[in-house]
């Protein structure tokens, strides 16, 4: 604290990512990061873009990253202008919630979800409500259907699908039936994981002018340090994003970020190689903490969400640190006795078996 904060400063409650440690060896599976190495293109894309000297560097980037636009929309079928990009989801997601979810009604999200949402919220002042997940952490959708607030609709609906930490999936015609019980607010699904076993609503954005979906390439395509993100949807909503984004950073999007995120989406067959061997590893992995006595819920993510009946998670947590294996552990009501698991190589999920066969003996 100091004289020369800024009240919005002293307000805030800023977000805690999971933690980097500068240790060698470790098995580091708490922050959901791809244990594969991204597409061998995207790196030789940097090389040519680098170009032997670098001098290109001298240069400002497209600011719209229109090469980069043009891969996502021909992959996932839609036009350019339904395309937004930014640096990494949260920056997509920090646009979204000041161009699109800033209204007079509350917004609703899960009390268990990704929790950068409540600190959007604080930082643009969006008034926000959690709503509980059911008893088996799944999404209600009929929780945010319906409701009104001084006789108006919720000003917004956020959710990641698959949902973080939980790992647990909505279906298509669950979100269906939220965006036509809210035609007039903007249902945003944050799809960070639905590579590793979701359907994308990418497919309802030509008939849903509510809809908004969010993609990285910090998790399925292994690019997390590249800092890449983008949102699909209609061109009013991109337009908004637009706007916001042209108030704040005209080159959110570096050079070598854009030849790289364009590349790397090309990559299908890299792609769906990685993300087929995280789901195949998720399976053992299941399996295998099932048999230590864990109760796992079922996951369509790159982590899984699991808790044993006897064993307290924070000390789970610590041994396994102890052991150079980091997971990640949230002290919050409703999920404290749960580890959050990234799924790594099968040779680091054995080791966390292992670890935890010895710790639990
Ligand atoms: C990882 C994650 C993001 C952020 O991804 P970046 O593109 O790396 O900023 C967004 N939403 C959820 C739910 C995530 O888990």
């Amino acid at each position: 604290m100091s004289r020369f904060w800024s009240k919005v400063v002293r307000d805030l409650t800023p977000y805690v990512p999971g933690e980097q440690p500068k240790i060698a060896n470790l098995i580091k599976l708490n922050t959901n990061e791809n244990p594969y190495p991204p597409s061998p293109k995207a790196l030789a894309a940097i090389e040519a873009e680098l170009d032997g000297d670098a001098a290109r560097l001298r240069l400002y980037p497209d600011p719209n990253a229109d090469l980069l636009k043009s891969a996502i929309a021909k992959r996932h079928g839609v036009t350019t202008a339904q395309v937004f990009v930014g640096n990494g989801s949260d920056e997509v997601l920090a646009h979204v919630f000041m161009a699109l979810l800033k209204h007079e009604a509350p917004i609703l999200f899960p009390d268990i979800s990704y929790s950068f949402y409540p600190v959007y919220c604080g930082l643009y002042g969006v008034p926000y409500i959690q709503v509980p997940l059911a008893e088996d952490f799944t999404i209600n959708p009929d929780d945010y259907c319906g409701q009104t607030w001084n006789g108006e609709q919720c000003g917004g609906i956020i959710f990641p699908n698959p949902n973080a930490p939980t790992g647990r999936l909505l279906p298509l015609a669950a979100i269906e039936q939220m965006l036509k019980a809210n035609p007039d607010a903007v249902v945003v699904v944050d799809e960070a994981y639905v590579d590793f076993g979701g359907e994308t609503a990418i497919s309802l954005v030509d008939r849903y002018d509510n809809l908004l979906v969010v993609h990285t390439l910090s998790k399925s395509r292994s690019l997390a340090g590249l800092r890449v993100g983008f949102a699909v949807g209609h061109p009013d909503l991109i337009e908004a994003l637009e706007r916001v984004k042209n108030s704040f950073n005209s080159y959110p999007l570096d050079r070598l970020a854009i030849v790289a995120a364009v590349a790397a989406i090309e990559d299908e067959a890299h792609f769906a190689e990685c993300c087929n061997k995280v789901i195949a590893t998720r399976d053992t992995l299941t399996a295998d903490l099932a048999s230590l006595g864990f109760e796992v819920l079922p996951s369509a993510a790159n982590f899984i969400f699991a808790r044993h009946p006897q064993r307290d998670a924070a000390e789970l947590a610590k041994a396994l640190r102890e052991r150079s294996i980091i997971v990640r552990h949230f002290k919050l009501p409703r999920i404290d006795q749960f580890l959050r698991i990234t799924i790594g190589t099968d040779g680091e999920c054995q080791a966390l078996v292992t670890a935890l066969r010895e710790i639990l003996a």
